[in-house]
């Protein structure tokens, strides 16, 4: 089987804070958002030098060992950075990747560092292929708070891990087979928290179009408040 992935990727600041920190990036094989962190220009610096980084590494090495060590390279791209100008001193960013590897391109594999998250809508069921890197996450984990708590607890933002921060990284790594009719949804925190795992299912069994799907994720995401910068990237596998 070859599998044939249509992407479309909206990003959009919100109601309330002054710039977008957020970014996405689709290749043919490789499809990214990151959610840079940092005022004064770090946070736009972080996803977007992490994100080119992780592009251009894994063009050079498309296979899964490949993408492992793409988010390597894009840790030290934004760490090295931040290391040799002090005005970038502390940026860092999520990353959370899908790339298609293996000879016929039907296997996937999910990257993440943060909270910047994968999910799989398949058979009108969504389920979430990365793993959280954050406190709220790790407070679900042992039963602390709910799943619904987490979304509005007061530090919502606080990653247990990201890219650009220290000089090594570790992602969670998860995998898949893609099949026609799969339809992946990758998304920064400005989404998730303002719209419901309900919500995000109904757009998507409900757009046809993956343009209009990440269109209506977005402003669904801004009627709700829009707090946050928000980053839909949705793709088709036909
Ligand atoms: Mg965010």
């Amino acid at each position: 089987m070859h599998t044939t992935i249509t992407p479309a990727g909206v990003t959009d600041a919100g109601h309330v804070r002054p710039v977008n920190q957020d970014c996405f990036g689709a290749d043919d094989d490789l499809f990214v958002v990151a959610d840079g962190m940092g005022d004064q220009g770090r946070g736009e610096t972080a996803s977007r030098l992490a994100t080119a980084a992780l592009r251009a590494s894994f063009a050079a090495d498309p296979t899964a060992t490949g993408l492992i060590r793409a988010v390597s390279a894009a840790n030290t791209a934004v760490w090295e950075r931040a290391q040799s100008e002090p005005q970038l001193a502390g940026m860092g960013t999520t990353i959370a990747a899908v790339a298609r590897v293996g000879d016929d391109g039907d296997r996937l594999v999910v990257v993440n560092v943060g909270d910047s998250r994968v999910y799989l809508f398949r058979d009108g069921r969504l389920t979430r292929l990365s793993a959280d890197h954050s406190l709220v996450a790790d407070l679900v984990r042992s039963g602390e708070i709910s799943e619904a708590e987490a979304t509005d607890h007061p530090e919502r933002h606080r990653l247990t891990h990201a890219v650009g921060v220290g000089p090594h990284v570790a992602p969670h790594v998860s995998h898949t087979m893609a099949t026609p009719s799969d339809r992946l949804l990758l998304c920064s925190d400005g989404l998730f928290n303002e719209i419901t795992p309900e919500e995000i299912t109904e757009v998507l069994a409900i757009e046809a179009a993956t343009d209009a799907a990440a269109d209506r994720l977005v402003t669904l995401a801004n009627a709700n408040g829009g707090s946050d910068n928000i980053t839909a990237v949705v793709l088709d596998v036909t």
